[in-house]
């Protein structure tokens, strides 16, 4: 790992001119979706077939080309990346009571999904280079805090059965998932991979989610493509996935004309609208990845010249570099970096508040959480959306 000497006013100077270079000159967000025409025209279609909502072409369409883009056999659309992680949580067994082991260097939802099923995540570290859960620590858990009980695993700090693992690919980058699913396996805890950050992200040649019980996507409009906001499960398991269609149609049995719901369920299917403008911005989707790497390429020179670290993939993987990050002496030096940088119009952005401070999972269960509070004090993510293109 390359060491930060530490970023002169210069080389942030040139980071600024670098960034105009890349994107233009005026105010520069961290990540903008990228449209054409054909949004506009698959939209329009939509609109003028009526079939704007919870039914129609678009939506079967979308998932058929997402499920078959990351090589899942089922692809389940829902209204957002939040919905689809909180229902493949409960039919993963996450209910009221349990605990669910997940990282605290997460956005919100991680968490939030994890306790709208009654579950109560508890903390663990992440690698420093992988950004993600570290096995490492993710073990070392399991081997003090668990025992096993009538085949079920369970926290002898609290007597909660632990129900789920859930990592996340962090900003794109894949997390060690062949030793969590093996730690995982071997305590009988399934995993659930929350990959909405993590579209056209591979480890060892597969794409990110496909390894445990299933994944789950996001289309928000900050996300790699988006659907305005919308989400999706992925899953080779038909029961898996026909419980999870089931769920997130308000559990209505197939009837001519006859409204019989056979569960509490939920309204989460995504929008047709919303599809139609997916399968435009997926067709865009290997363009979208090819630019996200040239981008991500020219920066990873320009810091590697001046030793600083800037997160590249690691062996064995593949990252779609959706956000690209930085990694800065300490917290004075971030702060100075985001002060100068944002009012100088080029959006940057810590670290998000790692999640066992806030409010809401201030009284979870965490380890010690070094490398967390570590990459908290020093990760700067810059701009990273795919720049603007005459032609599309
Ligand atoms: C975006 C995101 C989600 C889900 O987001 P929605 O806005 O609900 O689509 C979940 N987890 C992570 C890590 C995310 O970045």
């Amino acid at each position: 790992m390359i060491k930060s000497k530490g970023l002169s006013n210069a080389s942030t100077k040139d980071f600024l001119s670098l960034v105009r270079e890349v994107y233009g000159s005026e105010f520069i967000p961290l990540h903008r979706p990228i449209f054409s025409n054909e949004e506009k025209t698959r939209v329009s279609e939509v609109i003028d077939s009526n079939f704007v909502s919870s039914a129609g072409r678009e939506i079967t369409v979308f998932e058929k080309e997402i499920a078959s883009f990351v090589g899942s056999s089922y692809g389940i659309a829902t209204v957002n990346g939040t919905a689809a992680l909180h229902i493949a949580l409960k039919l993963a067994g996450v209910d009221f009571g349990t605990e669910v082991l997940t990282q605290s260097v997460s956005f919100v939802a991680t968490a939030n999904a994890i306790k709208y099923c009654g579950g109560k995540p508890v903390f663990i570290d992440v690698d420093r280079d992988s950004l993600g859960l570290s096995p490492t620590a993710l073990r070392a858990f399991f081997e003090t805090n668990v025992r096993s009980q009538n085949g079920q695993t369970v926290n002898i700090n609290t007597g909660a059965r632990i129900s789920a693992c859930v990592p996340m690919h962090t900003f794109g980058h894949p997390v060690r998932i062949h030793e969590i699913e093996r730690i995982c396996h071997e305590f009988n805890v399934p995993v659930v991979e929350d990959c909405a950050e993590s579209l056209g992200s591979y480890v060892d040649g597969r794409h990110t989610g496909v390894s445990g019980k299933c994944g789950t996507l996001s289309f928000n409009g900050n996300k790699i493509i988006t659907t305005g906001g919308g989400g999706m499960i992925f899953t080779d398991d038909e029961e898996f996935a026909m419980r999870a269609k089931h769920l997130t149609t308000t559990a209505k049995r197939p009837h001519p004309y006859e409204y019989f719901h056979d569960d509490l369920a939920y309204n989460y299917r995504m929008p047709n609208l919303n599809a139609a403008l997916g399968l435009a911005q997926k067709s865009k989707l290997d363009f979208f990845l090819e630019e996200k790497r040239r981008v991500a390429e020219i920066y990873c020179k320009f810091f590697n010249e001046r030793n600083i670290r800037f997160v590249w993939e690691r062996e064995g993987t593949n990252a779609n570099f959706w956000f690209n990050s930085i990694i800065l002496k300490d917290i004075k030096e971030r702060n100075k970096f985001l002060e100068e940088t944002n009012s100088q119009n080029v959006m940057t952005r810590p670290l998000w508040q790692p999640l066992h401070q806030l409010p809401m999972y201030k009284d979870c269960q965490t380890d010690l959480l070094e490398n967390t509070i570590w990459l908290a004090d020093r990760l700067v993510n810059i701009p990273s959306s795919v720049p603007d293109l005459k032609e599309l």
